[in-house]
């Protein structure tokens, strides 16, 4: 007998645990394989998820089991085994939810908030966006392929969801396939296993629109790309769209046949640029607005500026903020975030190194960088060095003893004296300020 009240425990767990697979996991494969599946049951210290088809399975079993089983354990630590099933209606699972685009082999599910409408656009992206858009919006096909590259995290992921999407909406009877490098090349391996090309290659030339993301996934993979060459001229041939995302351009792909970079070149290419304070900054004030938290202007000021890597991070930083503060019912200040983020800030950090510092101040005060270790106690060459010792103090990890041999082998009290000077002096004269904030600035690059 199935005990009921632990299963319905870890059937909300599951969820839980499913937000952890995807952190850890990430996107592409998340969706791709943990997604879709499913909780059954609890019997004893058993546990059983159904997969939707025998394949899926079988690579869930052999990649992603044991460490799904660890975090169950985490959360109930009676379980002992995991068990993957097929999902199947005379088991009396539940079939999987999740929509499926199209055919429920091919097509990878579509996140529901990667939309249009969701999407910030700013001097980074708005390229990109705008070809997304075009080619969603439009009847016939203007540019073939759409090549759209960028670094992790700075949202072709969400364009080209954004693309399908409104397709889907507007367009409802086109035929639209969306789906990951990785996955296009398992779909293809299990053809080739189960003698299936035909039905393969069918599947992938009746459509009206094919969307392949991360398709820097099949460098150096030989066979697959011969595969992926060939479906892409025959949509191509007839005048069907493919959109293609990748993390470089595609002359710079590695690992990819020369034709292939040609004929992924064809169309248009455009890129999604590291991101700039104002769209972080933007992002952040949208996300804010939809999660309906009032989070202070200064904190996302501060967040945005601080964390520059990708809009992923960005997201998570502020989703944590306003979990933390909802959980512990308190209002979020700047001092709680620099609290609960010190880790991610600390990463985000560049690592700048107390001889940069030395290289910029004493450039920006017009002196030699020898000043910086000499004895001289005039003026003009001391106050910089006081300024680059507070500087190394804020933007390095260094001890006091430490920075004070970096310049000069001056004592420990020393630094600390300068330091305090430094910010009494901030604290009356406004051009001291203007030259740390510049200062700052060149250093954080
Ligand atoms: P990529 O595929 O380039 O690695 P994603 O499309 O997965 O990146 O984007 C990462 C996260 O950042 C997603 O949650 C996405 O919604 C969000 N994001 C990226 N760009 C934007 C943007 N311009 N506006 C709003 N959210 C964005
Ligand atoms: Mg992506």
């Amino acid at each position: 007998m199935k005990n009921t009240a632990v299963k319905t425990d870890l059937e909300t767990q599951w969820k839980h645990i499913q937000a952890r697979l995807l952190d850890e996991y990430g996107e592409a494969t998340y969706s791709s394989w943990l997604k879709p599946l499913s909780f059954v049951d609890h019997h004893e210290d058993c546990v059983r998820l159904a997969a939707p088809n025998a394949f899926m399975r079988d690579w869930v079993t052999n990649h992603y089991a044991e460490r799904v089983k660890t975090i169950l354990q985490s959360e109930n630590q009676h379980i002992q085994q995991l068990e993957v099933i097929v999902n199947s209606p005379l088991e009396g699972a539940s079939p999987s939810e999740e929509p499926f685009l199209d055919t429920p082999e091919v097509g990878s599910n579509l996140d529901p908030r990667f939309t249009f409408t969701n999407f910030i656009v700013g001097k980074p992206n708005e390229l990109a966006h705008a070809a997304a858009l075009k080619v969603a919006e439009s009847a016939v096909v203007t540019f073939n392929p759409l090549f759209l590259y960028g670094g992790v995290g700075l949202g072709k992921t969400h364009l080209m969801h954004a693309i399908a999407w409104h397709i889907k909406k507007c367009h409802p009877n086109r035929k639209v396939i969306y789906l990951s490098a990785e996955k296009f090349m398992y779909q293809f391996i299990r053809a080739l296993r189960f003698k299936d090309t035909v039905a393969f290659k069918e599947q992938f030339r009746s459509v009206d629109v094919l969307m392949i993301d991360d398709v820097q996934f099949i460098s150096g993979k030989d066979s697959t790309q011969e595969e992926f060459f060939h479906t892409f001229n025959a949509i191509v041939d007839q005048n069907h769209q493919i959109i293609i995302s990748a993390d470089k351009s595609p002359s710079d792909l590695e690992g990819m046949e020369e034709r292939l970079k040609s004929r992924l070149g064809w169309g248009l290419v455009a890129d999604i640029h590291p991101t700039t304070y104002e769209l972080r900054l933007g992002i952040l004030q949208a996300k804010a607005d939809q999660m309906g938290t009032d989070v202070p202007q200064k904190v996302l000021e501060f967040l945005a500026h601080k964390i520059s890597s990708n809009i992923r991070e960005l997201e998570g930083a502020l989703t944590r903020v306003v979990a933390h503060s909802t959980l512990i019912g308190r209002d979020i200040t700047l001092e709680s975030t620099q609290d609960l983020l010190r880790d991610l800030l600390r990463a985000n950090d560049r690592r700048v190194t107390i001889d940069e510092i030395q290289k910029k101040v004493a450039e920006y005060y017009s002196v030699r960088i020898s000043d910086m270790h000499s004895p001289r106690r005039a003026r003009a060459v001391a106050r910089p060095r006081q300024i680059a010792m507070y500087l190394a103090k804020q933007f390095t990890q260094r001890s006091l003893p430490e920075i004070g041999r970096k310049f000069g082998g001056r004592d420990h009290t020393t630094v600390l004296h300068a330091v305090k000077k430094v910010e009494e002096l901030m604290g009356k004269e406004k051009s001291i300020c203007e030259d740390i904030e510049l200062l700052r600035r060149t250093l954080e690059g």
